[in-house]
């Protein structure tokens, strides 16, 4: 048997007479870039997220640095984030000149540690840009009221959150702007690169329009330096073909979630392997199903892949130890918690089209790992 990490074949097979019309569609309109299409997906995105206004972009790394561009993050700012995520959360920092100041991490969740932001707050905080990672919410409740006493925007990272929930309020729609990837392996993959930013604020979502065309409200009059970074015409057509799907797609991810956890459990795996931790205040849409092994998880996984089973690393290392970064100075155990998921983190495979003899085989595998 084979099991990928991900594999979009069935998916793409299913709605290939769809996608070939959608891209037909473009060819024949002979518009690629923004435009009608666009607009139309922009408008669902909203909904879906449950936001007045929805801006397509270029990527998810560029939907970060926009929304920190429209917060007028600058040289000399602070953004208060996480170590433990992709790289795009803290380079879009970086990018503006500005400096990350780190929290760890929560170690059930693997998202930032809300309560020790205050504490890093100073004058030159301009924003709290938390991440929703591999599918759950930070506890963005009590984030939020930070944010309320101090007066600071929040970006959230929810590139891998689409559709994720704290109390009936979607990923999103819990900050001053929400930032989303379209990379083909999130919940809503394209067909290529692409990303967009949702804000309930009109004129940040007018500034981020004019952001990702360069700055320009109206076409050679640029208000701002901004950047190109357009969605085209080709995805967003193939990403409205895929959008009615996502919460069902999200659901089999959570209900092949539900049966790893049962397999794990009944396999008396439970001293080897830390599985997720899931909030009872809402939706995880487990972009990643992530276990934790503390003892031998670069064996584990070099024996999943002679089993032909995919797994794999998210993050080996943690983004203050990162060289690009080594002038912000941190040091190893600075973050003990992100250090620790760094070394102990596997990510197994949960797209929604596995199916329950390939979770079998996964379990029965590592139980033989482990000599049970
Ligand atoms: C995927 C991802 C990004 C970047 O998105 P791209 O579209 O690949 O640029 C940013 N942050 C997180 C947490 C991600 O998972």
């Amino acid at each position: 048997m084979k099991v990928p990490l991900l594999d979009l074949q069935e998916q793409n097979q299913t709605l290939r007479p769809a996608v070939d019309a959608a891209i037909s569609k473009i060819l024949d309109s002979n518009g690629f870039i923004l435009g009608a299409e666009v607009e139309a997906l922009e408008n669902e995105l909203a909904s879906y997220c449950r936001t007045e206004f929805a801006v397509g972009c270029a990527s998810g790394t560029d939907a970060l640095l926009l929304a920190l561009m429209a917060l007028d993050v600058n040289s000399g700012d602070e953004v208060i984030t996480t170590p433990y995520s992709f790289f795009a959360t803290v380079s879009a920092v970086t990018r503006l000149g500005a400096t990350p100041v780190f929290v760890d991490i929560e170690p059930k969740t693997y998202n930032l540690n809300v309560s020790q932001i205050e504490a890093k707050i100073t004058e030159k905080t301009k924003a709290i840009q938390p991440v929703h990672l591999f599918g759950q919410c930070a506890a963005m409740d009590d984030l939020r009221k930070i944010s309320e006493k101090y007066n600071i925007p929040v970006v959230e990272d929810a590139a891998q959150a689409i559709g994720a929930e704290e109390n009936d309020k979607r990923a999103g729609a819990m900050s001053e702007i929400g930032c989303f990837s379209f990379y083909p392996s999130k919940n809503l993959g394209g067909m290529g690169d692409g990303g967009f930013m949702t804000t309930d604020d009109e004129a940040l979502a007018n500034k981020l329009k004019a952001l990702r065309v360069h700055g320009a409200e109206k076409r050679y009059y640029h208000r701002w330096v901004g950047i190109n970074s357009r969605l085209d015409a080709l995805q967003a057509a193939i990403l409205r073909v895929k959008l009615p799907y996502l919460d069902s797609w999200s659901d089999k991810r959570k209900a092949n979630a539900d049966i790893y956890q049962k397999l794990f459990i009944d396999a008396g795996l439970n001293e080897q392997i830390t599985l997720p931790f899931e909030h009872d205040c809402g939706r995880h849409i487990y972009n990643q199903f992530v276990v934790r092994v503390p003892d031998k998880r670069d064996e584990l996984k070099q024996f999943l892949a002679e089993s032909d089973i995919g797994s794999d690393i998210y993050y080996p290392v943690s983004l203050h130890l990162q060289e690009c970064f080594a002038y912000l100075g941190y040091r190893e155990k600075d973050f003990p918690e992100s250090e620790k998921a760094s070394r102990e983190t596997l990510a197994l495979p949960i797209f929604p089209e596995l199916i329950f003899d390939q979770q079998k085989y996964v379990v029965k595998k590592i139980s033989e790992f482990f000599n049970l």
